[in-house]
């Protein structure tokens, strides 16, 4: 066994600490994480844990989310670079100027939002929930932020019964693919299923078989018995698949589907930031009061409540 692997875990046991890893890691932090998962599923982890400790493998939104679930825990980002494009789009100045423009309408903030954004904000949701959280929010028009392509994922899927007004942010990542690859995909590979996240520009979303959440896409590998798929979201997901799934055949629709911000975090980060108890996470109060209200009122009118 690789003795880093045996360093972290006794490290782990001494300090009662916890690894949430997110699926867009580099694979090998799956070793030493206690869960595996996309945001929301890491997000409900965090808050059930009775760690003293989280280490949070992934981007500084999601350790911020981990700490506002888990006030009293120690919350630590290995890597401090580990930022997220996206999240940085859209700030307080910049938000408010897009609420005064849609006044009296409630706005959703996409999980990938740092606590400042989210304080701002009526409900947060994730890629998962996304559909359910604008649906049952029961109004006419809401502003979707940051990221426009899920924003306007989410209307269409709601056939027009919600109209969504979106922020102009988006994934880098996921905004390097074109029509064009998933085209060539499907001449190179024609049986195979193409998954799409749907932060995906709108005309590669159109093409694909599928587009969900990247807990959605792993379900619908694990659900269907098909030879082939294409995935079209961050290389972690494909990389994840290739592991878990020896007997059907994965294709990445393109090897510029890396986020570099979520490759920061090696083992040795995990084990130094575990070790030094360092990259703390901290909010200032009133932050953290009203972003935990934005995110409890997706948990309420979603599924029962979770978080009080
Ligand atoms: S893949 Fe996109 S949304 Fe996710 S962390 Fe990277 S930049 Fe942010």
């Amino acid at each position: 066994m690789n003795s880093l692997v045996e360093k972290i875990n006794k490290l782990k046991q001494e300090k009662n600490a916890v690894i949430l890893a997110h699926c867009y890691q580099n694979v090998e932090v799956d070793e030493v994480a206690d869960f595996v998962g996309d945001s929301l599923y890491l997000s409900r982890k965090a808050k059930e844990t009775d760690a003293d400790i989280i280490v949070f493998a992934g981007v500084s939104f999601m350790a911020e989310t981990a700490k506002l679930l888990s006030p009293n825990k120690k919350v630590l980002l290995p890597r401090l670079e580990a930022g997220c494009f996206m999240a940085n789009m859209i700030n307080v100045e910049s938000l408010r100027e897009f609420r005064a423009m849609h006044k009296g309408i409630p706005a959703v903030c996409y999980v990938n939002s740092t606590a400042d954004i989210k304080a701002e904000c009526d409900v947060c949701c994730t890629s998962s929930n996304a559909i359910d959280v604008v649906k049952n929010l029961g109004s006419d028009e809401v502003l979707f932020l940051p990221d426009t392509y899920l924003g306007k994922w989410v209307e269409s899927q709601l056939k027009g019964k919600v109209k969504v007004h979106t922020y102009n942010g988006f994934c880098p990542t996921h905004l390097r693919l074109r029509a064009e690859d998933v085209k060539k995909s499907r001449l190179e590979h024609p049986n195979s299923k193409i998954l799409a996240h749907p932060e995906c520009h709108h005309t590669v979303s159109e093409l694909a078989d599928f587009v969900g959440s990247t807990k959605e896409i792993m379900e619908y590998v694990r659900k269907t018995n098909f030879s082939e798929y294409t995935i079209a979201t961050e290389k972690g997901v494909f990389d994840r698949l290739q592991r878990d799934y020896k007997n059907k055949t994965f294709y990445l629709l393109s090897e510029k589907l890396v986020c570099q911000n979520m490759k920061w975090n090696t083992l040795d980060d995990i084990y130094n930031s575990l070790l030094r108890e360092e990259h703390e996470i901290t909010l200032d109060e009133e932050t953290s009061q009203k972003a935990m209200a934005c995110i409890n009122k997706m948990f309420e009118i979603t599924q029962p409540v979770l978080v009080k």
